[in-house]
């Protein structure tokens, strides 16, 4: 993701929440984390463990001690290993299976994205109205109220909003809501007026400002242009932007996630996810990569990797290139649907080389987000150039979605111990359009699982969240079955691509334990290993792919702790 403060990264969370509110999944309220006991065992026995341990793939009970896995086994095996003074767990008719880890989310992202008021689902404008009217305190940002999830074809009119149907209920306070796609923003008469918007602004390149027939604007700011709001809103205060990582990273643990790999953090967030690491606060793992796009990357460079309990940092995230739906990823030759046109590079290559350099030398691994084929092109020219120069081949580099690539750098990708880092729920968001972008023959080599896992890359999945939801049991099925939620297309899209439910679970599990430095140590549930694992109302790995949607997330265990109960039904 790569977004703005507020432009970009609004519109995902409506996203978000729009998907959110159309999910069958009822979410239960979190209990307090509960405290293991050292020294006393706690055994859970349930229908089925899944451990992706080879010599003993299926158990039926498990016992953790001091955060680790002590016994695998059947019930009578574990409750020996346990002794007398274990607590038992009885899981009933569930499924336990090892961590569930987002290989590539945007924590602060998300947490911007829970505080607005949420306006998916309203049928007028005046339900948005009376949704803003009752908003807590939690959704301004200074003086701003903040909102998102509209859709105008949800409404009577069908015609987009204007400013005037919420100056009358706000004249003084500037409201921005942003679309259920993120490509537009709705502000009323004073945020224009902060945002200085009038007759007389032009169109930025790449977006527009809808107007009136006088020319005025009407309050609707649509792509590039949605940065104008972006550029005056005020930022979060260090309250709010507490509160609102905490609600990140309380949300992940409910639905599923033990782990996280943050895709690019800025460092005022690593230092407040540092501190509640020292104090013992946070409920699951974050695997953080630092911002290597902004000047955070300095003091980033000048620290160092980073290993804390349960938060580590050692590696850098780069941006190459944009996304393929608006055509900011960079392609080796023209869109298929726009001739004069091939993306962009956000870095140049000399830019890029230097900072692999710097970051490499100071034990970082690469994590680089490349889209189009040029941009991965480049990725593996930069990183293989550069194990050339320094003769480290022990990196254990990750492209970041690896969407569009060239058959010869899904090969060379394999061949040289890369990870790719792809998000299931990108190919079924992206498959109705993705062919008209590249064409035919390029679409070989997009979303293309199977032949990176043929190459020999380590498959590790995410989801991009606030993107797309944080919802990993919807990965879960999107990789599986590459369909959408109704089961279209029959058969699934490029179905030899379709990842089986081992694969799948293990590019949430084992995968992104690799990208992470933690084989051996989480992914599976063997003893010894980190006790890290979800109680599912589901197999992933046997079950209906579509009981995955309904699926609830019964418990979230993280290095022996429950951190997500879900209440009693
Ligand atoms: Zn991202």
């Amino acid at each position: 993701m790569m977004r703005g403060r507020f432009g970009r990264t609004l519109g995902a969370l409506l996203l978000l929440v729009g998907a959110a509110a159309g999910c069958s999944r009822r979410v239960p309220e979190a209990t307090p984390a509960q405290e293991a006991v050292s020294g006393a065992p706690t055994v859970y026995v349930a229908k089925r463990i899944r451990t992706l341990d080879a010599s003993r793939p299926v158990a039926q009970a498990l016992a953790v001690r001091d955060g680790q896995v002590l016994a695998v086994g059947s019930r009578e095996e574990v409750l020996a290993a346990a002794g007398p003074a274990a607590r038992v767990v009885e899981l009933g008719d569930a499924t336990v299976v090892p961590g569930l880890t987002d290989s590539h989310g945007h924590l602060a992202g998300l947490a911007a994205a829970l505080v607005r008021v949420r306006l998916e689902g309203t049928t007028s404008r005046d339900e948005v109205r009376s949704r803003l009217s009752s908003a807590p305190p939690s959704a301004y940002q200074g003086e701003w109220l903040l909102g998102g999830g509209w859709d105008q074809n949800d409404w009577p009119e069908k015609a987009f909003p204007t400013h005037a149907d919420l100056d009358a209920a706000f004249p003084k306070t500037p409201v921005v809501l942003g679309r259920v796609d993120g490509h537009a923003l709705w502000l009323n008469g004073e945020a224009l007026r902060r945002a200085r918007i009038d007759k007389n602004t032009k169109d930025p390149q790449g977006g527009r400002i809808l107007r009136g027939p006088d020319g005025e604007p009407t309050g609707v700011l649509v792509d590039n242009a949605m940065e104008l709001a972006d550029a005056v809103l005020p930022p979060p205060t260090e309250e709010q932007r507490a509160a609102r990582l905490n609600a990140a990273l309380e949300h992940c643990a409910r639905v599923g996630l033990t782990g996280v790999h943050d895709a690019g953090m800025d460092l005022k967030t690593f230092r407040l996810l540092q501190q509640w690491d020292k104090e013992g606060r946070l409920p699951l793992r974050i695997y953080a990569m630092a911002d290597g796009q902004t000047a955070d990357r300095e003091q980033y460079l000048k620290d160092g990797p980073f290993q804390g309990k349960l938060l580590t940092m050692r590696a850098v995230k780069l941006t190459l290139d944009g996304a393929l739906g608006s055509r900011g990823a960079a392609l080796g030759a023209p869109y298929s649907d726009e001739p004069a046109h091939q993306g962009l590079l956000l870095l140049s290559p000399e830019e890029y080389a230097a900072r692999v350099h710097a970051f490499v030398g100071r034990g970082f691994q690469v994590a680089t987000h490349a889209i189009g084929d040029r941009a991965n092109t480049l990725v593996l020219d930069t990183l293989l150039k550069e194990m050339e120069a320094t003769g480290n081949k022990e990196g254990r580099h990750r492209v970041e979605h690896a969407q569009i690539m060239r058959p010869e750098d899904i090969t060379r990708l394999g061949a040289n111990g890369f990870v790719a880092s792809v998000q299931p729920t990108h190919a079924t968001s992206d498959m109705p359009w993705a062919q008209v972008r590249v064409g035919p023959e390029r679409i070989q080599g997009a979303y293309a699982w199977q032949k990176l896992k043929a190459a020999g890359a380590v498959l590790a999945l995410g989801s991009d969240f606030p993107v797309e939801r944080p919802d990993v049991l919807a990965g879960l099925y999107a990789a599986r079955t590459r369909q959408d939620a109704s089961g279209q297309p029959p058969g699934g899209w490029q179905p030899d691509q379709r990842l089986s439910g081992e694969e799948a679970l293990e590019g949430f599990t084992v995968g992104a334990a690799y990208a992470s430095f933690a084989e051996g140590k989480r992914g599976q549930l063997k003893p010894g290993q980190d006790a890290d694992f979800v109680v599912l109302s589901v197999d992933p790995v046997d079950g209906p792919a579509a009981d995955l949607l309904t699926a609830q997330v019964r418990l979230t265990v993280v290095a022996g702790r429950e951190v997500f109960h879900a209440a009693a039904p």
